[in-house]
C-alpha cells in the first residue's frame, strides 16, 4: 500500500487505514452538507465496495484451505481433540462471560427506561418495514434452536461454497475432511497437504496485495456509512439512544481493554499492550467492514507474522472463531434484549435472563460473520423470551456503529484464542513456545 517511495513505505499500514477512516468521515460530512452525494456514490463509494468484495472473495477459499491444513497437519486425532477442546472451552467461556457482562450492565443502567412513549412509537413506526423484512429472514432461518445444529451440515458442500452466509457449513465440511486426512496413511496424506499448502500460500500472497487497497477502501466504506445514515441523523439518533449505545460500548470496551489483555497477560505471560498493538490492523479492518469473515485473511496474516502462532493452530482456531465465536455480538444481544424489554415495560425474570444467555450462545454460533447478522439473530432471542420482535425498531438506527465495534471485539477474541491455544499446545508438547518466547523477547516483531 505505501507506494514505492521510502517515506511512504515507512508509514505502517494501520496509519494509512486510520487516515482513510478519518478522511472518509470528513468527506461524508462535506458531501452531505455541500450536495456531493451523487458524485460520492459514483466515484468514491465503489472503492469501498471493491475492497469489501475482494476480501469477501477470499473468505471461502481461505477458510477451506486453512482449516483443512490446520486439522490435516495435526499429528493425530488426539492432538486435534486437544486443540479442539481448548478452542471450544475458550469460545464457550468468553461468550458466556460477554453476555453476562451485557446483562449485568443492562440491568444496572436500565437504558430502556429512558425512552419516552412518544419516542418509542416513532421509532417503531419508522422502522416497521425493515423489521418485517428482518423478521421474515429470521423466521425463515430459525424455527427451533436445534435448527442451528441441522443447518451446520451442508447437504452439498459445493453449494455451501457459493454463499458467504453459509460459512459454518464450509467449516464443518473442512474440519471433517481434515480429520479424514489425519486418519489416512502419511504417504497418501502428504501430497494432498502439499497442494493445500501451496494454495494457501498463494491465497495469502493475494491478500497482502489486496491490503494495498485498504486505505481507499476504508475511505469509501466510511463515506457510504455517513451518506446512508444521513450523518446528522446518525448523530441525533446517537444522542437519543446514547444510554443504550453507551451501555453496549462500555461492555465491549471491558472485553477489549480488560478481559482479553488480562487473559493474554496472565495465561501466556506476554505483554498485553504489545498484543493489542500488533493486532490493530485486523481491528481496524473489522471496524470498517463490520464483518469477521472479511477480516479473516488479515487476522490469519497477523497471527502468523506478528504473533508467531503456528500454522496448524491459527489455521484451525481463526476460521472457526470467525464463524462461531462472537463475544461482541453476544454482549450486544444481552444489552439489546434488556433495553427493548425495559422500553416495553417488561421485567425479565432471572430464568428469562438465563434463557437469553443460552440463546445468545447459540445465536452467536449461528450468526453469519457479515454486517448486521447479529441483529437478525437478536429477533430469535427476543421471541424466545416472549418480547415482541417489533421492538427491534428501537435499536435499528444505532446498529451499524455498534456492529462496527462488536465485530472488532469478535475479531480480537479470535486472535486472543489463537494466542492462548498456541501457548498451551506448545507448552504441553514440551517443545515449549519457542515462538512464544520470541513473542516476549522480540517486541519489534509485533510492530511490523
Ligand atoms: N458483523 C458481526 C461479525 O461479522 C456479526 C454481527 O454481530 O452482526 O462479526
Amino acid at each position: 500500500m505505501p507506494g514505492n517511495s521510502g517515506i511512504l513505505r515507512a508509514i505502517p499500514l494501520y496509519v494509512w487505514v486510520l487516515f482513510g477512516l478519518a478522511a472518509g468521515i470528513l468527506w461524508g460530512w462535506l458531501a452531505l452538507h455541500y450536495g456531493w452525494t451523487e458524485f460520492s456514490e459514483r466515484w468514491v463509494i465503489p472503492w469501498g465496495t471493491l475492497f469489501l468484495r475482494l476480501l469477501q472473495m477470499m473468505a471461502v477459499p481461505i477458510i477451506l484451505v486453512s482449516l483443512i491444513k490446520g486439522v490435516g497437519t495435526l499429528e493425530d486425532l488426539r492432538s486435534l481433540s486437544r486443540v479442539g477442546s481448548l478452542t471450544f472451552t475458550y469460545y464457550l467461556g468468553t461468550t458466556a462471560l460477554a453476555i453476562t457482562i451485557g446483562l449485568t450492565l443492562g440491568t444496572w443502567f436500565q437504558p430502556g427506561k429512558l425512552f419516552s412513549e412518544a419516542q418509542r412509537i416513532e421509532f417503531q413506526h419508522k422502522y416497521a418495514e425493515q423489521v418485517s423484512t428482518k423478521l421474515a429472514q429470521a423466521q425463515a432461518q430459525n424455527r427451533s434452536p436445534l435448527q442451528v445444529l441441522v443447518e451446520m451440515v451442508p447437504p452439498n458442500p459445493f453449494d455451501a461454497f457459493t454463499e458467504n452466509r453459509r460459512m459454518l457449513q464450509v467449516i464443518v465440511f473442512a474440519i471433517l475432511l481434515g480429520m479424514g486426512l489425519v486418519a489416512i496413511p502419511r504417504s497418501k496424506r502428504m501430497p494432498v497437504l502439499q497442494v493445500i499448502e501451496g494454495l494457501e500460500e498463494a491465497l495469502l500472497w493475494l491478500v497482502q496485495k489486496i491490503l494495498w487497497l485498504a486505505p481507499p477502501g476504508v475511505f469509501g466504506l466510511m463515506v457510504q456509512i455517513m451518506i446512508d445514515t444521513g450523518g446528522k441523523n446518525l448523530q441525533d439518533t446517537l444522542v437519543a439512544l446514547g444510554a443504550y449505545a453507551g451501555t453496549v460500548i462500555l461492555g465491549l470496551c471491558v472485553m477489549l481493554l480488560l478481559v482479553y489483555p488480562v487473559l493474554v497477560g496472565v495465561l501466556t505471560g506476554g505483554y498485553p499492550l504489545r498484543f493489542l498493538r500488533s493486532i490493530l490492523p485486523a481491528q481496524l479492518v473489522a471496524f470498517s467492514t463490520s464483518s469477521s469473515a472479511a477480516t479473516l485473511p488479515v487476522s490469519l496474516r497477523i497471527a502468523r507474522t506478528r504473533l508467531n502462532i503456528s500454522d496448524s493452530v491459527s489455521g484451525f482456531v481463526l476460521p472457526l472463531g470467525a464463524t462461531i465465536n462472537m463475544d461482541g455480538t453476544a454482549l450486544y444481544q444481552g444489552v439489546a434484549t434488556l433495553f427493548i424489554a425495559q422500553a416495553m415495560n417488561i421485567d425479565l425474570t432471572l430464568t428469562q435472563k438465563l434463557e437469553v444467555l443460552l440463546m445468545a450462545v447459540l445465536a452467536s454460533v449461528g450468526a453469519a460473520a457479515i454486517p448486521g447478522a447479529g441483529m437478525i439473530m437478536l429477533l430469535v432471542i427476543l421471541q424466545s423470551v416472549g418480547i415482541a420482535p417489533e421492538g427491534i425498531a428501537l435499536i435499528l438506527a444505532v446498529d451499524r456503529p455498534l456492529d462496527m465495534l462488536r465485530t472488532t471485539v469478535n475479531v480480537t477474541s479470535d486472535l486472543t484464542a489463537a494466542t492462548l491455544v498456541h501457548h498451551f499446545v506448545h507448552r504441553r508438547k514440551g517443545s515449549h513456545a519457542q515462538n512464544l518466547s520470541d513473542y516476549r523477547s522480540r517486541p519489534e516483531r509485533l510492530t511490523r
